[in-house]
């Protein structure tokens, strides 16, 4: 629900993850609009040097610590000032319910989980850049959205781009719904050398800059299969009819296309910068100019597309299997891949040994329904423990 759409009164706006590059992404454009917005919350793991600078320059009422040795750090930088400090996990799934007008979920992993649903149980309309949620428990977060009539506005680019795309058009006639792909930095690399691809390689991504997990799940192709999935939850989960593909597309350009059942496709572009679907879920249902480059599509040449080699990057194909799967083996992809990603970053593991562990812990792990978030959260531990087992067994 937009409380003050067309009003002339700012909008309350909480962003989880203030701190990584979806959150100062938000933070960024609300900085060019500061009358349009009051921040109600901003919240971290780690840095509370930022966050306590993010809080004073744009007057936050509340700030979390998660890690709660940094409390009286980030208490003693904003001493003197009218803003409410709070430490640990429960503060941070509590502060998340505060009403708002808009609650940014910028979390990396399933440590976002919680926190989203405590801001949808409120009925409250949540920007989700958090893909890791709907991986793992997509069946009950979308029902929760649907029992408290919550509205989620996708921040992931494609999802944002099909988004935009369903918003123009209401009597809607999809036949098939595409996500594209860059390929990551890896599209061209010979497979013989993957192995020894290092986490410095992998994290350079040649169009978009993001946080460390979501690079390495691009240099996998990970990211793109846990996208597929949490496309089928956004837009098919309702209309089952509904096809869903991916394509590869190196120069990021279009985002998302929507096939139309008389042939006519709709697609979606803009430069490669998270700014634009940030700025469309900020400023939802309207839209407000930024300083983001616009495209020139004479100065880009010649935009490409072409199949995902399967082969090459298998992440895809383990991702559909486990979309396409009657059974929920959504919480332990997303665990044995937030495992193993960090293994690699730590350097104990090679960059190929990222999805062959992720394929063996799906083999381990035994689905079951889950119907509550507790289920979930117990599933992903027991995820966790087999891929620390295999991340072991890989270790160099
Ligand atoms: P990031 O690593 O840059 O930032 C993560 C944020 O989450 C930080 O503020 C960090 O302090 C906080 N955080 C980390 N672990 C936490 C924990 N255990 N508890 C509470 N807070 C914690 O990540 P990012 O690249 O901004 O990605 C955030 C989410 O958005 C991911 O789910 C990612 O898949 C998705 N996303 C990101 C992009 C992008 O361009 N960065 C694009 C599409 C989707
Ligand atoms: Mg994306």
């Amino acid at each position: 629900m937009v409380l003050n759409e067309k009003l002339n009164i700012p909008k309350s706006i909480s962003i989880l993850g203030s701190t990584g590059s979806i959150g100062k992404s938000t933070l960024d454009l609300i900085s060019l609009n500061k009358e349009l917005y009051n921040i109600e919350l901003l919240t971290c793991f780690n840095n509370y040097q930022l966050l306590a600078e993010q809080a004073i320059v744009n007057k936050a009422n509340k700030v979390v610590i998660v890690n709660e040795s940094y409390y009286k750090d980030l208490k003693s930088l904003l001493s003197g000032k009218k803003i409410e400090v709070l430490s640990g996990r429960e503060a941070l799934i509590e502060s998340a319910s505060i009403p708002v007008d808009l609650l940014m979920s910028g979390i990396v992993g399933i440590a976002g989980l919680e926190p989203s649903l405590s801001a949808i149980k409120q009925g409250t309309t949540v920007a989700l850049a958090n893909k890791e949620c709907l991986v793992s428990a997509g069946n009950i977060f979308m029902s929760e959205v649907k029992k408290n009539s919550s509205t989620l506005l996708p921040v992931d680019s494609e999802h944002n781009g099909i988004f935009q795309i369903l918003n123009l058009d209401s009597n809607k006639n999809v036949d098939k719904i595409i996500i594209t792909a860059s390929g990551g930095p890896f599209l061209n690399l010979e497979v013989e050398k993957f192995y020894n691809i290092s986490p410095d390689q992998a994290l350079m991504h040649p169009n978009w800059s993001m946080g460390p997990k979501i690079s390495i799940d691009s240099a996998t192709m990970m990211n793109k299969g846990l996208e597929l999935i949490e496309a089928y939850f956004l837009f098919v989960l309702n209309d089952l009819n509904i096809k869903l593909d991916l394509i590869v597309h190196p120069q990021s350009i279009v985002h998302g296309m929507v096939y139309l059942v008389d042939g006519s496709v709709i697609m979606q572009m803009s430069t490669p910068d998270m700014r634009v679907p940030i700025s469309y879920t900020l400023n939802w249902p309207e839209r407000t100019i930024n300083t983001v480059k616009k495209i020139d599509l004479a100065e880009v040449g010649n935009l490409e597309f072409k199949k995902p080699d399967l082969e090459k990057f298998p992440a895809i194909k383990l991702c559909k299997e486990v979309l396409y799967s009657s059974k929920d083996y959504g919480v332990a992809l997303n665990a044995a891949n937030e495992e193993a990603v960090i293994a690699f970053l730590e350097k104990k593991i090679g960059f190929t040994d990222i999805v062959k562990i992720v394929e063996n812990v799906l083999n381990k792990y035994e689905p079951k329904e889950t119907e509550s978030i507790k289920e979930v959260i117990h599933f992903d531990k027991i995820s966790r423990e087999i891929a620390k087992k295999e991340i072991l067994l890989c270790m160099k």
